[in-house]
């Protein structure tokens, strides 16, 4: 893999402007010296405030990928370590001081609980110390699952930022840079704190709990559709909205505390004719819960319903969820949930369901608790 040169010649060329800039702000120096030479020298000593520390995580991406060309569609996840990524980005070292750790180098698709376990682990450790924010590289594919699992098992409420890029860092215009330069900015800013876990991309703040991605190319992947960003970070100047509107961080009733491993909960999607068989093969392939990708409102086939009463019997927990962009799953709207034995995901798409139904259940909740966590979360 030919190793990313792109970054390495903008720093060049930053440096030769700098220089340059510099040579030519000569006189208004020598004006500063003869200012001080004119007045008595006085004996002020000014110390500078310590900056932030910020730790990131990598975990790999598009933003850590590269291609032999800045032009071309193709590209391989991970490539790129955490420490060049930091040396791309200069200015940052303005703000905040850095430290990097890589977790993993991997694209987001084989993002995995043992993973995203370390990572809530590795947060919660440093959040203890004297770090004041984390911020994680992530790939945008499973980005949504990592932030809203984080947001359920992280203990803090300091800033703890997901970050990532649409295009790898060979390319022309990469994006990398700039979002990691504003996730380090909303990652080091006191403002930022108690807003749980977010996502900082294309200059806009989102909440864990409501963005989604939306595009499979587009730079503006990401949109908090049912609430809205939370807030705008541009050039590393930050402004918040809102705060977000469900329980996170130390509010949350769940941890990561002796957790090895995670349940199994499978998705299974809604369509046209669907029968139950997919569902039934999600019980025998021993799922503890089973999140429904229902159509429209979380309804499925009177097949499907029946799958999902054998499941209920089985002590199988299903969840019904949508494979519509936007709205809630209401509980008893078409399908009666009593009656099924079924919990309604309101706002939250299937793979967010999956996260929370899967937290719960290692978390030793029962049947009887879901639907208030999934109205509280
Ligand atoms: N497949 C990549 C990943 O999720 C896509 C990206 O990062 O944009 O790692």
């Amino acid at each position: 893999m030919k190793k990313p040169s792109i970054y390495i010649s903008t720093l060049l060329a930053c440096t030769l402007i700098f220089a340059d800039g510099m040579a030519q702000s000569k006189p208004a120096l020598n004006s500063f010296a003869m200012a001080a030479s004119i007045r008595p020298a006085k004996n002020v000593s000014v110390t500078k405030p310590a900056l932030p520390n910020v730790v990131i995580l990598a975990t790999g991406g598009t933003i850590a990928g590269a291609a032999a060309t800045g032009t071309q569609a193709g590209y391989t996840s991970g490539q790129v370590t955490i420490d060049a990524m930091v040396d791309a980005v200069p200015d940052a070292k303005k703000i905040a001081t850095i430290k990097g750790e890589q977790i993993s180098n991997v694209g987001s698709q084989d993002m995995s609980f043992e993973i995203m376990l370390k990572l809530a682990n590795r947060i919660n450790e440093l959040m203890k110390s004297g770090t004041d924010g984390v911020v994680i590289t992530h790939g945008t594919d499973t980005m949504e699952e990592t932030a809203y699992f984080l947001n359920l098992v992280v203990k803090t409420d300091k800033p703890v930022v997901l970050v990532g890029s649409m295009r790898p860092s060979t390319a022309m215009s990469a994006d990398g840079p700039l979002n990691l330069y504003n996730a380090i900015s909303v990652a080091a800013d006191p403002q930022a704190k108690n807003h749980g876990v977010m996502l900082v991309m294309n200059d806009w703040i989102h909440s864990a709990q409501s963005f989604i991605k939306v595009s499979t190319q587009a730079v503006q992947t990401f949109m908090s559709p049912m609430r809205g960003i939370m807030g705008t970070s541009n050039y590393g100047k930050n402004e918040f909205y809102r705060v977000p509107h469900k329980k996170f961080g130390n509010k949350s009733e769940f941890s990561v505390d002796g957790i090895k491993e995670m349940p199994r909960v499978d998705i299974v999607y809604g369509c046209v004719d669907m029968d139950g068989q997919m569902i039934d093969a999600a019980v025998k392939a021993k799922a503890k819960g089973i999140v429904i990708a229902g159509v429209g409102n979380g309804n499925m086939t009177k097949a499907a319903l029946e799958a999902v009463k054998r499941a209920n019997k089985k002590g199988v927990i299903v969840v019904r969820s949508t494979r519509v962009g936007t709205g809630d799953v209401g509980r008893d709207v078409e399908i009666k949930d009593d009656e099924y034995g079924t919990i309604a995901s309101l706002e939250l798409n299937p793979q967010k369901s999956r996260i929370l139904l899967a937290t719960a259940l290692a978390n030793n909740k029962k049947h009887g608790d879901l639907q208030r966590i999934f109205d509280e979360y």
